[in-house]
C-alpha cells in the first residue's frame, strides 16, 4: 500500500510502498476513505513534541474514515466487513484507570494515539482497536464528517464543559478547522457567536460569517477583547483555538463575570493573567482536549441532526507535503481532507 511516512521530525514525508498491516485480536483493517489533516499533524512532524521521537519513523494522520475490510479474531459483535469507522486521536486507553473508568479517558495516562503512539491513517489501509472504533451514522458524508473525530469533537466537549446556555454570547477565537466546527456546533445549541480572526484575514472574516458568526473581529489581535466588550459587554465564554499566547489573554479580558475561558489550541509557553480579576470575576479557566467515545458518538449524532460538516478541500495522498506548507503559511480555509479514491 502507499503511506505517508514521517521518519525524521522536521523532515519532508516520504511516500513508500509499505506492507498492509495485519490485523491482531483486537483490531479491525481499515480501507480508507478520507482523512482530514489536522494542526496536531503539523505539530508532530515539525518535532514540536520531543517526547514522541521514539515512535519514527511512523505514518501520521488521525482523522480518518474507512471501510472495515478484516476483523481480528477478538473483534466482537458490534462491528463487520463493510462497516464505515473512524479513527480518531484516541487509539486505545487503558479502560482500567480512574479516566477511564469516569468516562474521561481522553485524559487516560496511557492513551495511545492513532498516528504517533501507532500508525495512522496517511496511508491506505490502517488497524483500529474495535472498542474505540465508533461508527460514521448513516446517511453522512465521509470527507465532511472526517474532520468530526478530531476537531468537531473537540468543539463539541468545549462547549459542553464551558456549561454555557441557549441565548448566551460566547467569542470562538480563530476560525481554522477547530473554530469552523465550533461556530456550527455553538449555533446548532443556540448560542451567539462572535468570531475573532487574524488581522484582516477576509476569507476567514467570510467563512465565519457564512456559518452563522453574529459578527466578526479582524483587527489588532491585541484589542480583541476591547471589541467583544464594547460590542456586548464581554462573552459568558471564550474559546481559544489558536496557537497565540495573545489571543489567551485577550479572552481571559473578553469574559464576563463568572465567565469561562476554555483553552483548545496549544501555543508554546506561559499565559499570564491578573489574579485579582481572575479571582474577585469568578472567571474560570477550563482546558479540554478531544473528547471520550460518548462524546464523539454525540457529536456525530448532534452533526447528523444540525446538518454540521466541515468546509472542505479534496486532496490526493501524495500531495501532503505541499498540504503541510500551506497549512504552515496560513493558506488553508476549512479542512484538507486527502481523498483516497484517487490515490
Ligand atoms: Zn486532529
Ligand atoms: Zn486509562
Amino acid at each position: 500500500m502507499q503511506a505517508a511516512v514521517l521518519n525524521r521530525f522536521k523532515e519532508l514525508l516520504e511516500i513508500q510502498h509499505v506492507e498492509v498491516p495485519i490485523p491482531g485480536p483486537d483490531d479491525v483493517l481499515v480501507r480508507m476513505i478520507a482523512c482530514g489533516v489536522c494542526h496536531t499533524d503539523l505539530h508532530f512532524i515539525r518535532g514540536d513534541w520531543e517526547i514522541f521521537q521514539q515512535y519514527l519513523p511512523r505514518i501520521p494522520g488521525h482523522e480518518g474514515i474507512g471501510e472495515v475490510i478484516e476483523l481480528g479474531s477478538n473483534a466482537g459483535d458490534d462491528l463487520e466487513k463493510g462497516d464505515v469507522i473512524g479513527i480518531p486521536w484516541v487509539h486505545e486507553t487503558c479502560l482500567q484507570c480512574e479516566y477511564c473508568l469516569s468516562g474521561r479517558e481522553e485524559f487516560c495516562m496511557k492513551l495511545v494515539r492513532s498516528g504517533v503512539t501507532v500508525h495512522g491513517c496517511f496511508a491506505e489501509y490502517v488497524l483500529m482497536n474495535t472498542k474505540f472504533a465508533v461508527k460514521l451514522p448513516q446517511g453522512m458524508d465521509p470527507y465532511t464528517s472526517a474532520p468530526i473525530y478530531c476537531a468537531g469533537v473537540t468543539m463539541y466537549k468545549a462547549l459542553k464543559s464551558s456549561r454555557v446556555k441557549a441565548g448566551e454570547w460566547i467569542s470562538i477565537v480563530g476560525v481554522g478547522g477547530l473554530g469552523s466546527m465550533g461556530i456550527q456546533y455553538a449555533i446548532a445549541m443556540g448560542m451567539k457567536v462572535l468570531a475573532v480572526v487574524e488581522p484582516g484575514d477576509k476569507n476567514s472574516t467570510n467563512l465565519a460569517k457564512k456559518l452563522g458568526a453574529e459578527d466578526v473581529y479582524d483587527g489588532p489581535v491585541d484589542k480583541h477583547a476591547e471589541w467583544i466588550r464594547n460590542r456586548v459587554g464581554g462573552v459568558e465564554a471564550s474559546f481559544v483555538t489558536v496557537p497565540l499566547i495573545t489571543a489567551f489573554e485577550q479572552a481571559f479580558e473578553s469574559v464576563k463575570r463568572c465567565g469561562r475561558v476554555v483553552g483548545v489550541g496549544m501555543p508554546k509557553g506561559n499565559m499570564s493573567i491578573p489574579i485579582t480579576r481572575w479571582v474577585t470575576s469568578g472567571i474560570e479557566l477550563i482546558g479540554s482536549t478531544l473528547g471520550s467515545r460518548k462524546d464523539l458518538q454525540e457529536a456525530l449524532d448532534f452533526a447528523k441532526l444540525h446538518q454540521i460538516g466541515c468546509k472542505v478541500e479534496k486532496r490526493k495522498l501524495k500531495d501532503i507535503n505541499q498540504i503541510f506548507d500551506d497549512m504552515s503559511n496560513g493558506k488553508i480555509n476549512g479542512r484538507i481532507v486527502i481523498d483516497f479514491a484517487t490515490v
